[in-house]
This record gives structure tokens, C-alpha cells and sequence, in this order.
């Protein structure tokens, strides 16, 4: 039998957090965006599980980003839904 496997990055998951933050990249004053962006595990070219998870809030005009940990990133978003 033949299988294919590998890994593949899927789309990232964007939102706008209510973080007003300076960004000492570009010096522009934004809402920066939450980013998840997951690697799976791929059997066939369909994603099967998720085996690296990534969380970051970045910049949207020059997509300067700083890496969260997974503790800090849901806590933004829960600030961000009014939780
Ligand atoms: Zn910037």
C-alpha cells in the first residue's frame, strides 16, 4: 500500500485583539492582530492532527511580532471576545 504523509502548515487563525500598542517597528499606533498558526500532521494531504502550535501578536501594518506563549495568547483572546 501506498502512503503519503507529511506536515503542513495551515492557514493561520487572525484576530484583531483590543491591544492599542505602539509598535517600535514601524512607530504606528494599531489594534495588533492575534495570530495561531498550527503545523499538522498530514496523512494523504489531510490534516489529521495538529503537532505544533504557534502564538504570536504582530503588527498589522509591518507584521512586526513578538511570540506568546499559549497562556498569554488565550488570555488576550478572552479579553479580546469580553470574557
Ligand atoms: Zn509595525
Amino acid at each position: 500500500m501506498f502512503v503519503i504523509f507529511g506536515l503542513a502548515g495551515s492557514k493561520p487563525e487572525i484576530t484583531v485583539s483590543t491591544e492599542y500598542l505602539n509598535c517600535p517597528n514601524c512607530h504606528n499606533q494599531r489594534f495588533w492582530n492575534l495570530i495561531h498558526e498550527r503545523t499538522n500532521f498530514s496523512l494523504f494531504f489531510m490534516p489529521v492532527f495538529p503537532i505544533k502550535n504557534k502564538y504570536f501578536k504582530a503588527c498589522p501594518i509591518c507584521n512586526y511580532g513578538q511570540e506568546l506563549s499559549k497562556e498569554k495568547y488565550l488570555e488576550l483572546l478572552n479579553k479580546t471576545n469580553g470574557n
